[in-house]
């Protein structure tokens, strides 16, 4: 079912720079498979900016994610904890290779896995910990890493919201042994469908070319390394073609200016509603001092649900599109095997009927962003 359309629409992607010219130029050079000159190029500008040993270009984050529960040699039986507030992904690519997931509740303030749950979950059929950067905000990864060096485990980032953003200075996606990212249309960087795999432990480097390529050593053949390549380990194609890579190219060389157009959103939202959602008894986003965010969303948390079906409402009537996604995973229909139950996760099941996510997109015109500031000014409740 597709969303009718909307005068302001929740997300809608755009134009950053040279895009179009990237793919001419991949298309004319008669070489549209993976590994060619963007996707490359992409690889090569996300190890300098982050300080990655590794980079690799994916057909997606759900891709990506299934990559490092291979990588990670996770079977079945055994568990990974995740935020039950996330993108379905996050727990499906390993649900689909046989291991259970665990849903944690998130904090309140930040909507991050709530970490000081972790110990009451961890326990010996634990491997890894996946915690989500919601919003782009990073979470509290002093303590996971603390708790995961702790008790052996690996950590992976879902940083699907998180590319550029920090946490105490530091970027995100840097803090796993393994991070994915998304280059989905809803993402701030796209390129339709895509996304990477970040390796900042080296040991995975090698098989993680060799996931990539259908379980084959094709990378080391293309380096020149080997004469010929062959079937050497399981894998699937994970590989991104060069016309999305062009793409994503053309965006990812600017990102500071995507950024910069995506923070000024964020500001002119935060700041507009400020007075207007602190006397309705609104809640705004909240981002702790040591964390520089990466302007994914904006959101408003109503007092209750009827709030929530209200204000949603309240937009619609004036052609504005606002969201209220996600759902927690442990009450999904999918997740009943795994006995979740209404009052597991508290904070997620009431933030999931409370929140609204505004319009937001790289080229929200002001004077867009002006009708639905002013469409929420108006909201009577
Ligand atoms: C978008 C998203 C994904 C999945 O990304 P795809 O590239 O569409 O596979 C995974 N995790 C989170 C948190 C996301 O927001």
């Amino acid at each position: 079912m597709s969303q009718p359309d909307h005068a302001i629409p929740f997300n809608r992607s755009s134009i950053a720079g040279r895009e179009i010219d990237y793919i001419q130029q991949t298309v004319a050079a008669g070489q549209i498979a993976g590994n060619r000159q963007f996707s490359l190029k992409c690889q090569e500008l996300l190890r300098a900016t982050l300080g990655v040993p590794e980079a690799l270009v994916t057909t997606s984050c759900t891709h990506a994610l299934e990559m490092t529960g291979l990588l990670l040699g996770l079977e079945p039986g055994d568990e990974v904890i995740l935020p039950t507030y996330t993108f379905v992904s996050t727990a499906n690519a390993y649900v689909l290779h046989g291991v259970t997931p665990v849903f944690c509740d998130i904090r309140p303030d930040t909507l991050n896995l709530d970490e000081r749950l972790l110990p009451g979950l961890i326990t010996s059929r634990t491997r890894a910990i996946v915690p989500v950067h919601y919003a782009g905000v990073g979470c509290e990864m002093d303590e996971i890493g603390r708790l995961a060096a702790q008790h052996g485990l690996a950590i992976v980032e879902d940083n699907a919201h998180g590319l550029f953003g920090k946490y105490r200075g530091r970027w995100l996606g840097t803090f796993g042994e393994l991070a994915v990212q998304s280059f989905h249309e809803t993402k701030n960087i796209t390129c339709g469908e895509g996304g990477a795999l970040l390796i900042n432990d080296p040991r995975h480097t090698e098989r993680a070319e060799i996931l990539r390529e259908k379980g084959t050593d094709r990378a080391r053949y293309f380096r020149g390394q080997v004469d010929k390549y062959t079937w050497v380990d399981v894998g699937s194609s994970y590989v991104m073609s060069d016309v999305l890579a062009a793409f994503l190219y053309g965006q990812l060389e600017v990102w500071p200016a995507i950024q910069q157009a995506r923070q000024r959103v964020w500001e002119r939202y935060h700041g507009a509603l400020a007075d207007w959602a602190a006397q309705r008894g609104i809640g705004r986003p909240h981002v702790p001092d040591h964390c520089e965010q990466a302007w994914h969303m904006y959101y408003l948390m109503m007092p209750d649900a009827a709030g929530q079906t209200a204000l949603i409402q309240h937009l619609k009537a004036r052609d504005i599109l606002a969201v209220f996604h996600y759902r927690p995973l442990h009450l999904s229909p999918y997740a009943a095997r795994w006995g979740g139950r209404e009052g597991d996760c508290p904070v997620a099941e009431s933030v999931c009927d409370r929140i609204v996510r505004l319009p937001f997109y790289n080229d929200l015109s002001e004077t867009d962003q002006d009708r639905v500031i002013e469409a929420l000014l108006d909201y009577p409740g």
